[in-house]
């Protein structure tokens, strides 16, 4: 049994959370206030994760994080963070927090972060850091598995190698001689083309149309980019 507190003063919210998290087999408890999730982590002992919001009505999450922390060194903490408050990751992280999931987020992602964390918590050798997420996209780099709002993406390893190599650096342009050193080896001494048929083959795979891609956009007269 994996068993998650779920810390947010905004009900809908909340409650999308939680019907997501159950659907993912979860045992959910639930907390509105800052207090209230102290309180029901008194109750509830079992928990593994905790995932907490920072603007709350009484106490910020980054106080109710640190006052768990003070307690308990075991369990799994996931901030929730604002797009455009950068400071939250380090403040979040300053006080204790494992990750943070970044709103609006898809709940693929926030369960494939949990799980991660739970296996972490756990004593399993898999960490967040084996997780790359973009948009849509989630790859797991420990079983080498792409998938798209939680659909898997079935990839040749050299495809893979290349969204690798993009999520690792998204929105840098990477030129085509980079992709090609980075993924087929230095000393390769084939075609720059190959690098375009597989970004082809890719786009096919990855876009929601191939023809107006988004995800892997073209930097014209230099190579590719991951994002716009
Ligand atoms: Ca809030």
């Amino acid at each position: 049994m994996k068993k998650v507190l779920i810390l947010e003063d905004e009900e809908n919210i909340r409650s999308f959370v939680v019907i997501n998290l159950q659907r993912a087999g979860y045992v959910t408890v639930e907390a509105a206030t800052g207090q209230e999730a102290l309180d029901k982590l008194r109750e509830h002992p079992d928990v593994d994760v905790a995932v907490l919001d920072i603007m709350l009505p009484d106490i910020d999450g980054f106080e109710v994080c640190r006052r768990i922390r003070a307690t308990s060194k075991r369990i799994g903490i996931i901030m929730l963070t604002a797009r455009t408050q950068e400071m939250d990751k380090v403040t979040g992280l300053m006080n204790g927090a494992d990750d943070y999931v970044t709103k609006p987020f898809s709940p693929a992602e926030l369960t494939a972060r949990l799980d991660a964390l739970v296996r972490r918590v756990r004593g399993d050798t898999v960490s967040v850091s084996e997780l790359l997420t973009h948009g849509p996209f989630i790859m797991n780099t420990r079983n080498r598995t792409l998938e798209k709002f939680g659909n898997r993406i079935r990839l040749t390893q050299v495809e893979y190698a290349i969204v690798k190599l993009f999520m690792q650096n998204p929105g840098r342009a990477l030129s085509r001689e980079e992709i090609l050193s980075a993924v087929w080896g230095r000393e390769y001494e084939g075609d720059l083309k190959i690098v375009d048929v597989n970004i082809r083959r890719l786009r096919i795979k990855l876009e929601d149309n191939p023809n107006l891609p988004v995800y892997v956009t073209t930097v014209w007269g230099y190579g590719y980019k991951w994002g716009s």
